[in-house]
């Protein structure tokens, strides 16, 4: 499985529905992102997600922390 956020093959089972079988919840072992099987495709699917809100795996190391954590009180 390929995340749709980032297109990385990271992808775990994180859980599955405790009855019936009926979703799964998967996450990004890259990215942190996490999806429902039963979203829609312009969140489950690679190709539909939508571009603006995609993430490079090689720069998430020099992604800005938002909010920025504040200096510690002297
Ligand atoms: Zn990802």
């Amino acid at each position: 499985m390929i995340c749709p956020r980032c297109d990385s093959d990271t992808v775990d089972l994180m859980v599955q529905s405790p009855v019936g079988n009926v979703w799964e919840v998967y996450s990004c072992n890259t990215c942190n992102f996490s999806w429902r099987s039963t979203e829609s495709e312009d969140i489950t699917d690679p190709v539909k997600y939508d571009k603006r809100f995609k993430i490079k795996p090689e720069e998430i190391p020099s992604l800005e922390i938002i909010p920025p954590i504040p200096n510690l009180k002297k």
